[in-house]
Formats: structure tokens, sequence, C-alpha cells
């Protein structure tokens, strides 16, 4: 299947346009991108070949929104303990127990 080759792309959900930088596939400026090969469970889009797929783009003011309201849920890395937080922490402690 040859992929066809799109300058702009729409937002799934506000239909906004954002520019495409992908040779092949999407890859918008100022949104994301996601791939799904379906999932059991979807009456829309399970096809089970291996090769079918549904590219949606998003745009960043959809995806903000989106997490604000609680539709997208972020989930980071625990951040990196660096002496200078651990100095801070020793501090705090001694501060609370003087
Ligand atoms: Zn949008």
């Amino acid at each position: 299947m040859a992929l066809k080759v799109q300058e702009e792309c729409r937002c799934i959900k506000c239909n906004g346009t954002m520019i495409n930088i992908a040779e092949i596939g999407l890859q918008p400026i100022g949104g994301l991108a996601f791939v799904t090969h379906g999932h059991y469970g979807s009456t829309y889009f399970d096809p089970m070949d291996a090769q079918s797929y549904l590219e949606i783009a998003l745009c960043d003011d959809c995806v903000r929104d989106a997490e604000r309201t609680g539709i997208i849920h972020r989930e980071e890395p625990p951040r990196k303990i660096t002496s200078f937080l651990k100095k801070q922490r020793v501090r705090r402690k001694w501060e609370r127990s003087a």
C-alpha cells in the first residue's frame, strides 16, 4: 500500500489544521500523532492483520485541554534526587525538628 504524503493534517478533536513535516505518515507541528492497529473490543476497527492501521493527529491545544479536564492522564518517571534536593530535604527535616 503506497502512503500518501500529506503537507497538512487535521486535529481529530477540533479539526484545526497543522503542518505535517513527515514524508511518510504524520508528524504535525504543534501536535501529536498516534497510530493504532486496532484493539479487541472495538466495534469499528480491529482488522487483526498486523498491517492495517489508523493514524490520528491531535493538536497541542486539545491535548492541553484534555489533560486539564482529566481526559488525558500523564505519567512521568520519578524525579531524580539530586544532591541539591537531598540537602534541601535534610535542611527541612532539621528545621522541623528544631
Ligand atoms: Zn485540536
